[in-house]
């Protein structure tokens, strides 16, 4: 299994990086959470099929985390996929992803494939994939605006992305992770919204997490600094990730 980074910025214009999105093997094929930059292009640097890709996972609609969704639609059209993408979103996000449909003409292209769009409440809390020994489950994070994180269980592993958001209590009662990918906005000190590597490293327990892969980072700040000053056996599990970096657990 593996997880595979298209970008790794945060919301702020990087010379560096492409907004936060990255992949994650399923049973068959991979599901994207979220779509910025430019994800066929970065999805064919990394070696994977458009037509692998089944699932799109929206945390929330600020357009760091939806702008690419035209372009991987646009380039699966011209690769003539079949298939059809089915896109989960909260509810409250549901129209602006069938807005962003017709903006672009999705129907007048027509594509032989569909797009889904499931909404869930973020309330209920239920798994949005159920296959084989894979469930994803999203949960509520903590942002200026309506956000989920999600949980993947695939086999035994637990894999939890916390999305735009402060520290959460939901996934500090989560136990056992085996992976965290964490935003990290800053680096040491954060007013609002967001999270500073330093304070996450603090808030979770980070006993009980095998890996932590840190994204949504902004140019220009210390992160290698807080980094190196970790103790030994924290900072081999501590991953500062860029575009492109795969990571197989
Ligand atoms: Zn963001
Ligand atoms: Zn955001």
């Amino acid at each position: 299994m593996e997880l595979l980074f298209l970008g790794t910025g945060s919301a702020y214009p990087s010379e560096e990086r492409d907004h936060t999105s990255f992949a994650v093997s399923l049973n068959n094929g991979y599901c994207l959470v979220d779509v910025s930059g430019n994800p066929c292009r970065k999805l064919k640097q990394l070696g994977v099929d458009l037509n692998s890709i089944t699932n799109v996972l929206i945390t929330h609609t600020h357009i760091d985390h939806i702008y690419g969704l035209p372009a991987l639609l646009w380039g699966m059209w011209l690769e003539g996929r079949k298939e059809p993408l089915v896109i989960h979103c909260q509810q409250s996000d549901e129209s602006i992803v069938n807005k962003w449909l017709e903006t672009i003409g999705f129907t007048s292209w027509q594509a032989e494939f569909e797009v889904k769009v499931m909404p869930f409440s973020r309330r209920l809390l239920e798994p949005v994939i159920e296959e084989q020994d894979v469930m994803v489950s999203p949960f509520p994070a903590h942002h200026s605006v309506d956000t989920v994180g999600y949980k993947f269980i695939l086999g035994k592993k637990a894999i939890v992305y916390s999305a735009d958001s402060t520290p959460n209590e939901t996934i500090k009662k989560m136990g056992d992770i085996n992976i965290l990918i964490h935003e990290a906005t800053f680096a040491s000190s954060v007013t609002h919204n967001h999270t500073a590597l330093e304070d996450l490293l603090q808030y979770y327990d980070t006993e009980r997490i095998g890996d932590v892969v840190v994204v949504h980072r902004s140019d220009g700040e210390p992160y290698q600094a807080v980094h190196d000053s970790l103790p030994v056996k924290l900072k081999e599990r501590v991953h500062l990730v860029e575009d492109l970096d795969t990571f197989h657990f």
